[in-house]
């Protein structure tokens, strides 16, 4: 048994899709360059009380008409460019993502569960054999459906190292956390790292999407 899309887009219709702050950056851009409307929100912050911003850790990408805004017929637009990782993680999807503040130690850091998205009809239809199986069994979901398992890891080692960079800076006093402050303006996590640490675009291999999206233009 094997997970194999079927590309019926369900997915790319049912909700808003969650994105890290650097995805934010990337489809915003993508979406101005290729002429496509796009709205998102942030998600969860935390305040820091050196900068006095809020540090978005999360952000949304709403709906529009129904659909993401990336969606051609069935099709991903982006496939090629940069799809979210919860885009190619899914059906294999975080279901509660904590993040939590340990002041004496000065470290954020998130604990996050998985599941799998019965919004797939893929899923459905493999429902009852996962569960015999014992469905989060890592060794079982590994075999049904590596791509995505894979994309999941890699989604929780880019949030792991987005938060091992702000403990960073929280123990050299750079920032100073607590909960987010309602009212604080926001400032996208990725962004406000990115002004510490230089090499993070090209760690995120951000550099390459543009490449991407520009060779791309360019053959329009
Ligand atoms: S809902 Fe499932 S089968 Fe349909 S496009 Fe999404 S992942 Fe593929
Ligand atoms: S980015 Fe692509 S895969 Fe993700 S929801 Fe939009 S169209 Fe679907």
């Amino acid at each position: 048994m094997r997970f194999t899309c079927t590309l019926c887009g369900d997915c790319c219709r049912a909700s808003p899709v969650s994105l890290l702050p650097h995805e934010d950056v990337i489809l915003r851009e993508i979406a101005e360059r290729l002429e496509v409307p796009y709205k998102s929100y942030n998600g969860y912050v935390m305040y820091d009380r050196v900068s006095g911003y809020n540090l978005a850790f999360s952000y949304v990408m709403d709906l529009i008409d129904g659909k993401c805004p990336f969606l051609a017929g069935n099709l991903c637009r982006i496939q090629n460019l940069y799809k979210p990782l919860i885009c190619r993680s899914f059906p294999y999807i975080p279901r509660q993502v904590r993040y939590n503040i340990d002041s004496y130690n000065r470290v954020v850091y998130a604990t996050v569960e998985y599941g799998l998205s019965l919004m797939c009809p893929v899923i459905k239809r493999d429902k009852s054999e996962l569960e015999r199986l014992g469905e989060l069994n890592p060794g079982i979901l590994s075999e049904y459906m590596p791509q995505e398992v894979e994309a999941a890891e890699e989604m929780e080692r880019i949030r792991s190292l987005f938060l091992a960079l702000l403990s960073t800076l929280w123990r050299l006093g750079v920032v100073d956390l607590e909960a987010g402050r309602p009212g604080a303006p926001v400032y996208n996590l990725y962004l406000f790292l990115a002004r510490h640490y230089p090499d993070l675009p090209h760690i995120l291999k951000i550099d390459r999407v543009m490449k991407r999206l520009a060779e791309m233009l360019e053959h329009e």
